[in-house]
């Protein structure tokens, strides 16, 4: 498969390129570690300052994933995607629609070779909305904008997003741009704040473990552009751009949901940690906000317990929902993140 060469504004020592689908340094020295896993899980790892038998043991498992066969990822997958087709993703929407639970539909494939890749994830999009509307199903998309070209041509990625939006304003919808790693963040952004020009009905992603979100939290809100979603942020970055301390990420979090509620912004509260959702409920309650001035957001498959005490308590719950045919890649990113699941799906594998 081709290799695209993705020079990234914010970092100008160093280059990406995009192999098979996935991201890779091309100075190896100044590479982050391949099995690294990102910081805001490293408490997975650590047991009261060192390591312990059982996360060395998910570690060692975590390396030894890109071997798993195939099928073995594709029975963990079911959990995490809906499927490959949009029929069986719409199938996922509508069973969490039935318990009351809204959904945002992803298509997996954020990195793409050419433009007419771009084309056709638009179209897909496209779609996608038609059927929600024609279903009557309660969901909206969210898009990554490097899946519609923003490192091949910006300016395609543009006319895009445009088309997208104006299709989901027709149909009552609305559209969230993912936020993806920071050689992507000021772009996004840029993009973001040219899409609001017009329309109203699209918002973005904003990630506490970089240092610049709270500024930029500020600038979006001051150009009449508050719609959020919040997440911690899951790619891998260097200390200057990011926190690495989960504390300070989880303080960072929750000072910029404060900035944005006080603002009067609608916030996705993206997150699977009870600590924020404590803290945002909290919030919540100090500021008496009601049930539509902002939502939690859940990724498809992870603690449904908490989803299920979130929904019986009246909040608003939407749920991520990725599917595709690149749900490979997208799996294994999930498995290396939280190493706990990697060393039980992978240890039964060599049990029996
Ligand atoms: C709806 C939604 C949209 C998101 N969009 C973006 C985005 O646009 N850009 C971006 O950079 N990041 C995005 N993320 C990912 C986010 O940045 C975090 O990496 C991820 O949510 C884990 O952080 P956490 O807040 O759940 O806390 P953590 O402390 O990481 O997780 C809390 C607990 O939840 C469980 N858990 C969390 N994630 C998983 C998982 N994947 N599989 C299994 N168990 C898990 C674990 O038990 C963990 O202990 C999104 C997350 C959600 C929920």
């Amino acid at each position: 498969m081709g290799i695209t060469h993705v020079r990234e504004s914010e970092r100008p020592k160093e280059n990406l390129m995009v192999r098979d689908g996935q991201k890779q340094w091309s100075h190896p020295q100044e590479a982050p570690p391949p099995e690294r896993i990102p910081p805001q899980y490293q408490h997975h790892l650590e047991g009261k300052g060192r390591l312990t038998n059982q996360s060395l043991f998910n570690r060692l498992m975590v390396a030894l994933l890109p071997l798993a066969p195939k099928p073995l990822v594709k029975k963990f997958a079911q959990r995490y995607v809906a499927g490959e087709t949009v029929e069986e993703m719409l199938q996922t929407v509508e069973a969490l629609n039935e318990q009351g639970i809204s959904a945002t539909v992803d298509v997996l494939g954020e990195f793409i070779h050419n433009a007419g890749d771009a084309y056709e994830t638009a179209a897909t999009y496209q779609l996608i909305l038609d059927e929600i509307d024609r279903r009557g199903l309660d969901a909206n998309i969210s898009v990554k904008l490097t899946a519609l070209g923003l490192l091949l041509d910006e300016a395609l990625c543009l006319e895009l997003m445009q088309n997208l939006v104006a299709h989901a304003a027709q149909k009552n919808n609305f559209v969230r741009i993912d936020m993806e790693d920071s050689g992507c963040t000021e772009k996004t952004i840029q993009l973001y704040l040219a899409l609001r020009q017009t329309h109203t009905n699209v918002g973005i992603v904003m990630q506490a473990y970089l240092r610049r979100t709270h500024d930029d939290v500020i600038r979006i809100i001051e150009a009449g552009a508050g719609h959020f979603r919040i997440c911690k942020g899951i790619y891998v970055e260097p200390r200057w751009l990011a926190y690495q301390h989960p504390d300070l990420i989880n303080q960072n979090y929750a000072a910029i949901l404060r900035e944005m509620l006080t603002r009067g912004a609608y916030v996705g509260i993206a997150t699977h940690d009870e600590r924020l959702v404590w803290n945002a409920l909290k919030q919540v309650r100090e500021l008496s906000l009601g049930r539509y001035q902002y939502e939690f957001q859940m990724l498809l498959g992870v603690d449904h317990e908490l989803r299920d005490m979130l929904v019986a308590a009246g909040h608003h719950m939407r749920v991520y929902v990725p599917f595709g045919k690149q749900w490979h890649a997208y799996c294994m990113r999930r498995l290396k993140e939280n190493p706990k699941i990697a060393g039980y799906i992978l240890g039964n594998l060599f049990k029996r």
